[in-house]
């Protein structure tokens, strides 16, 4: 389904890190709203959709003059210290938008050429690679983190029809591998997931992050329960995958393929 546009003109570009993401002094935003609207999306619970009208997931903000005022609250920021930045916290950077706007790629310009201490990508979109060219000028100091809820396509359809395919996200870690960008897999959410899950991410990536409802939705997975997931397993006869344990049973079919060292768990693996 394709989501309403609305253009924006923000006051600011650059938010103050707290919470999940406090070991960040920024995060950054280049749309409100979100055309995946996945269904396990906290947001959704959130002030910003909450006092909006339409649908989470059938409206997005443009925001018009982001590489202006990212320009300006960057070169201020770091006059005062340390700048680390999480792109993004409430919005996938790579909206399908984003091939025609390029307010992320025009934030990947300012950045590049003043480079803040670390940058975080977290995307599902394999829009990314587009700008593979920008983010090789932040050698070690990005990192793109690429959602891989499960490798199973009827799953991914089932909880984020309007997300990117898996099979193209796994190609997008195989691109920024070739390219030598810093990336890491998302598994977050868990969702049901194949026992090969662990084999066909081995040659794609060095760094697995794992995090499920109960731990990173900020709540203890409260919101989420609020939000109606249940059902979506329950539908698919799949209730022993909504539980707090099913982390550690992926964690060991990881660790089959990955070193301890190479993952990580919940807010451990967003961290700088
Ligand atoms: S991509 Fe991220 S921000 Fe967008 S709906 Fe999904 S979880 Fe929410």
């Amino acid at each position: 389904m394709k989501s309403e546009l609305f253009y924006k003109s923000p006051k600011t570009i650059l938010n103050k890190g707290t919470g999940f993401l406090s070991g960040y002094t920024h995060s950054l935003n280049p749309y409100t709203g979100c055309s995946f609207g996945c269904s396990y999306c906290y947001v959704r619970r959130m002030p910003v959709s909450l006092f909006r009208e339409g649908e989470w997931g059938n409206w997005v903000d443009v925001k018009n003059g982001a590489a202006n005022l990212l320009k300006k609250e960057l070169l201020r920021a770091k006059a005062k210290g340390k700048v680390t930045i999480f792109m993004s916290s409430s919005t996938d950077p790579y909206q399908p938008i984003e091939h025609k706007e390029s307010v992320t790629r025009s934030l990947l310009e300012v950045m590049a050429e003043d480079p803040p201490d670390f940058l975080f990508v977290q995307t599902r979109s394999p829009l990314v690679s587009r700008d593979i060219d920008l983010l090789q000028h932040f050698k070690d100091k990005v990192r793109v983190s690429v959602t891989v809820e499960t490798d199973r396509e009827d799953i991914r359809k089932h909880f984020t029809p309007n997300a990117p395919p898996i099979p193209a996200r796994l190609k997008t870690l195989q691109l920024l591998a070739e390219f030598g960008i810093p990336a890491q897999v998302a598994i977050a959410p868990v969702l049901p997931s194949s026992e090969r899950f662990a084999e066909i991410l081995r040659p794609l990536v060095n760094r697995v992050c794992i995090d499920d409802y109960f731990m990173g939705d900020g709540s203890g997975g409260k919101r989420t329960h609020k939000m109606g997931l249940h059902a979506l397993y329950k539908n698919l006869e799949m209730e022993e995958w909504y539980h707090p344990s099913v982390y550690r049973m992926v964690y060991k079919r990881m660790r089959q393929y990955f070193p301890e060292d190479e993952i990580f768990i919940s807010q451990k693996g967003f961290e700088p």
